[in-house]
């Protein structure tokens, strides 16, 4: 039986494991780490529960329970408490609701009424180059289209968001494509919100809306319960080195404990971030070696902090708050961890989880740990009113930590796709080409899963 090797052991190659293993096939994950889960990690400690990297999930794609419910843990999977609706974000100093409707918005203190006023050209406007499918900054299709306050904060929150991105280098189409399709089918960003608003709430008539979720005990149960059901097909501590045309398929050269040998594979999924992906390919081709190692990634570090109930002036509750850039925050945003997600801090601690660094601060994230941690926490108390310091403090970074879908990278990515004809059985999977959310990437396994089972048995 013909088998396929992939790479890389995060949310994207466990997935795709467990489907090709369930559609029949022969599958060998090789993780260089000693764990599996990749950015998916949740240190559990002093009664806090801190995720290293990702701390939920919005299942648009409906791919995260049918699989839970594959391995059995669909009780596991934890929705969000109200208030990871409630979205904020900060304005002069101070935070604000996101507004969700026309009519908060009008509301809302979040805009001057020359901003909202602005707002309103969008309904006349042009289609513009992201709906032609040219590449466009975010803050270029922003402020095109709603003004450049309200692109500030409303779009720009997305991109810290999502990707601690730089908005002015972030390409709109593909890191938003959803964004970019309303504009080329409704021409206005304002009916194309309204009408797929009225589209999502149909769709869901009668059945439960996707809902921010986690796992009970933290993020990491799914990806540990994939790695146990995948037993001796996950091998850890094993790196993949380089790749090499072989009679049928790749032969690949590995590390494993300083070692290094051989191992053949018929197709080859590199589930491994782009940079890693581009020394692997080096022997096999150098254009798609140069083009992968052109996929920015920005470092990120999360800081989590506790605080003892009697300092906080107020409860919180919501999911979080982003900052734009023109905010004179250190920080990028932070989660209220334990307000989103009982359990996440012992009774009467609340849990915030404040990202630092990204593509507009990079250098914050390898500040040291003691003056990250105040400078984290100076922020939070300018914007939350803070009455003492944190009783716990827990740091996570990643030296590159988010892919940067920065202009240009549909062609890089078109120019992928083409080698990936050029070189059959090869293929590129994970956060760096099309999307960095949990459920997309598991949503895209199944896909390619299929994409592999049909090519494989030609
Ligand atoms: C701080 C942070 C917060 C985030 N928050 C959210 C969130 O709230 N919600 C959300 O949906 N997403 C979030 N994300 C994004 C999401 O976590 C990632 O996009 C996703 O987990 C990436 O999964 P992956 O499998 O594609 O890659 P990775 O998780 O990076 O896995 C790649 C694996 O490949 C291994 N590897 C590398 N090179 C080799 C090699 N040569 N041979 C063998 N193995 C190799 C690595 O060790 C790693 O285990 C966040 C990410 C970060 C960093």
């Amino acid at each position: 039986m013909k088998r396929v090797v992939v790479a890389g052991a995060g949310i994207s190659g466990l997935s795709l494991a467990f489907e090709l293993e369930r559609l029949g096939l022969r599958v060998l994950v090789l993780e260089s780490e000693r764990r599996a889960g990749g950015k998916i990690e949740t240190d559990r400690r002093d009664g806090y529960i801190c995720e290293r990297g990702p701390a939920s999930y919005l299942d648009r794609q409906n791919s995260i329970m049918p699989l839970a419910r594959r391995l059995g843990i669909e009780s596991r999977v934890l929705p969000a408490c109200a208030a990871g609706e409630r979205r904020l974000v900060v304005a002069d100093g101070r935070l604000h609701d996101t507004p969700l409707d026309a009519s908060t918005l009008f509301r809302s203190r979040l805009l001057p009424l020359s901003a909202k006023l602005r707002m309103l050209v969008d309904l006349v406007l042009p289609r513009g180059p992201s709906a032609r499918g040219q590449e466009e900054s975010v803050t270029a299709f922003a402020s095109r289209r709603l003004g450049v306050l309200a692109g500030e904060r409303l779009l720009q929150p997305l991109v810290s968001g999502l990707y601690a991105g730089d908005p002015d280098v972030v390409s709109m189409p593909a890191a938003f494509p959803l964004m970019a399709a309303l504009e080329r089918e409704h021409r206005s960003l304002i009916l194309g919100l309204r009408a797929d608003r009225k589209e999502q709430r149909a769709k869901h008539a009668g059945s439960d809306a996707p809902r921010l979720s986690s796992f009970v005990t933290g993020l990491d149960e799914l990806t540990t319960s994939l790695a146990s059901r995948l037993g001796d097909r996950l091998r850890l501590g094993v790196r993949i080195v380089a790749a090499e045309r072989a009679a049928s398929g790749f032969r690949l050269a590995v590390e494993e404990n300083g070692r290094s040998s051989t191992l053949d594979a018929d197709s080859l999924v590199l589930a491994i971030p782009a940079h890693q992906a581009s020394s692997v390919v080096r022997p096999l081709d150098s254009d798609l070696c140069e083009i992968l190692a052109r996929i920015p990634y920005v470092p990120v570090a999360l800081v989590h902090l506790g605080y003892f109930a009697s300092a906080l002036p107020r409860p919180v509750e919501a999911y979080g708050f982003f900052v734009p850039a023109s905010e004179r925050l250190k920080i990028v945003g932070a989660i209220f961890a334990s307000a989103v997600f009982p359990g996440r801090a012992p009774a009467r601690f609340s849990l915030f989880s404040v990202r630092t660094g990204g593509a507009r601060r990079p250098e914050m994230a390898s500040l040291p740990d003691e003056e990250l941690t105040a400078l984290a926490h100076a922020d939070l108390r300018g914007l939350l009113g803070l009455t003492a310091a944190p009783a716990f403090a827990h740091i996570a970074r990643h030296e590159r930590g988010l892919p940067q879908y920065t202009l240009g990278h549909m062609d890089r990515v078109a120019a992928l796709e083409a080698g990936e004809q050029r070189y059959p059985g090869l293929y590129f999977h994970g956060n760096a080409y099309h999307n960095a959310g949990v459920p997309e990437l598991v949503s895209r396994s199944g896909k390619l899963a299929c994409k592999l089972v049909e090519e494989l048995s030609r």
